[in-house]
């Protein structure tokens, strides 16, 4: 995806496949209407995508945000592919300037690092300081669900981030992360979730992280997900950004959409509001 004088490119790690009602309870894998051949055509699941965007042009940067399951991910979730996708692109681990985390749950921090390692060896790693402040405290306890659906020992917050504590720098909430890369405060699903405005002064597009896992969020409240930290605090930040995503039509992309597409919302004569992915 061509934003400006960027380029943005989705880098595919891996899948999460959990059935439409464990993800947004009361609906069903049957709703999905034209978007219903994006879903698993053998189990009818939504395909939710794992992975990081690569951003080039920067300066001399190179970003990657997000890093993926890791490379020993449990079901439901699948993958372990990001670093291979990299490579497959001429772009080795080594090469990543800056790693900017849009929040710290593990399907997006699990190539922080790699037996006790940093990962990306010569990058400076970013975050929300809330959220880091959350994940690392000395009291932090891992929701219910995770022993069940990870291996804590290798990819609970504080396993997988111990190793990159002294390369970390940090914003809070809206602000400039740097040239290029504006962090807009999305707190809810995790308390420094991050929308992540990425362009030039031509162009814009927006990474809207965890924002929402499905179009379907932004369209309706009835679609809500069960696992946000602080769930009107997500509804709230959801608000927000739709409004900025159905009056600009400004293309963007989240961290769960099948392929990790670029969209927009197209807004007709009476005000209805329709997702449309853009050409890759
Ligand atoms: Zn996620």
């Amino acid at each position: 995806m061509r934003i400006g004088s960027l380029t943005v490119t989705s880098i595919i790690d891996g899948e999460i496949s959990i059935p439409t009602e464990g993800v947004w309870a009361g609906h069903s894998n049957e709703e999905w209407g034209e978007f219903s051949p994006l879903l698993c055509h053998l189990t009818g699941n939504p395909v939710q995508t794992v992975g990081s965007f690569l951003i080039e042009g920067i300066a001399d940067r190179l970003v990657l945000v997000d890093a993926g399951l890791g490379n020993n991910p449990t079901f439901p979730f699948s993958g372990g592919a990001l670093r291979s996708s990299l490579l497959a692109l001429g772009v080795h681990p080594d090469d990543i300037t800056d790693v900017v985390f849009t929040h710290l749950h593990l399907d997006h921090i699990g190539w922080a690092s790699l037996g006790g390692k940093p990962f990306f060896r010569n990058a400076t790693y970013r975050c929300d300081s809330r959220d880091w402040n959350h994940f690392m405290a000395a009291e932090y306890e891992l929701p219910e669900w995770e022993p069940f659906l990870s291996k804590p020992e290798f990819d609970a917050p504080q396993v997988r981030l111990a190793p990159i504590a002294d390369r970390m720098e940090f914003w809070e909430g809206d602000g400039e992360v740097f040239a290029g890369l504006e962090a807009l405060d999305a707190a809810g699903h995790t308390p420094g979730t991050t929308v992540l405005q990425v362009g030039d002064s031509r162009e814009s597009g927006l990474i809207i992280g965890d924002l929402v896992h499905g179009y379907t969020e932004l369209l309706s409240d009835d679609w809500a997900l069960g696992a946000h930290i602080d769930s009107p605090a997500a509804i709230e930040a959801i608000e927000k950004f739709r409004g900025v995503l159905f009056d600009t039509g400004v293309p963007f992309a989240a961290s769960h959409f099948p392929g990790m597409r670029w969209g927009r919302f197209v807004t007709d004569a009476v005000d209805h509001h329709r997702y449309e992915q853009l050409p890759v």
